[in-house]
């Protein structure tokens, strides 16, 4: 049993929808695949019937508040969870060295001393690099580079059952370097800011985030069977499914998915 939990799917600050967050579930295990930007991780994980307690793996793409900030109310429900004998074991962290600095400072300032020892004793950092390698949740991961040119920034590939191949991105186009590993995926993870490739966010984003069509235009090139759009504004979100979708399938051959947040994507079919 394979699936993906969509936890959030806007992009930088929403108040409408929760910020980038998944859950690859593999049986009973789990890896958080960043965390939105704040507390509402807790609620989507349980809106979503998954238990923090099956939760040891979590993946952080990169240091933007909008993918990192979640990670501190997690650690703290973790480290509450340990002490209260509902969560055993370790947590481990797969990020860059920046963001486990960032996050030692901030559990050393703000967390209580009884949570300070357990963080270090329970919280276990992988500092990521290109082409690593890791066993998490019975997948072997491996990490790759997205070369974003906003901050260090790291996506990853799995293999699935039955030898699939999936892809996260993080939140930056798929760099032209990754073309050849990413050729045939199975399932694509990938950032689509918006439908037009001028928006009210142009000059912010410059060459950041993508647009529907080029996304799925390169995806079809690649011949990706399976592709996720997600990393959206969050205007107009009642229609955003449909409106991607119409868009997207005029470039795109494959399965094409606009998830809403609290979604399920099955990886098996
Ligand atoms: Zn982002």
């Amino acid at each position: 049993m394979q699936k993906f939990y969509v936890l959030g799917t806007c992009a930088g600050i929403s108040d409408i929808g929760f910020t980038l967050s998944g859950v690859l579930q593999h049986n009973d295990k789990c890896l958080l695949v960043d965390t939105g930007e704040g507390m509402q991780v807790l609620k989507q994980l349980r809106l979503s019937g998954i238990k923090i307690s099956n939760i040891h793996d979590v993946f952080i793409s990169h240091k933007h508040i909008d993918h990192l900030l979640g990670l501190i109310p997690f650690i703290r429900k973790v480290l509450t969870s340990i002490k209260t004998g509902e969560y055993e074991g370790v947590l481990n962290i797969y990020c860059d060295i920046e963001i486990k600095e960032i996050v030692d400072y901030i559990i050393k300032a703000t967390f209580q001393d009884l949570f300070q020892e357990l963080y270090k004793e329970k919280i276990k950092f992988f500092i990521l690099e290109d082409g690593q390698e890791y066993n998490v949740i019975g997948y072997k991961m491996r990490i790759l580079d997205t070369y974003s040119k906003a901050s260090v920034q790291f996506g990853f590939e799995i293999i699935l059952e039955d030898n699939k191949r999936l892809f996260y991105l993080g939140d930056v186009p798929c760099a032209t370097q990754n073309y050849e590993r990413v050729k045939n995926a199975d399932w694509v993870l990938h950032e689509a800011f918006s439908i037009s490739p001028k928006n009210k966010y142009t000059e912010l984003i410059k060459s950041h985030h993508s647009n529907v069509a080029d996304v799925c235009k390169y995806m079809n090139q690649l011949n990706v069977k399976n592709l996720v759009l997600w990393h959206t504004l969050d205007d107009n979100i009642e229609t955003r499914k449909e409106r991607f979708l119409t868009e997207g399938k005029e470039y795109f051959d494959g399965n094409l998915y606009v998830p809403d947040d609290l979604e399920v994507i099955d990886l098996d079919v």
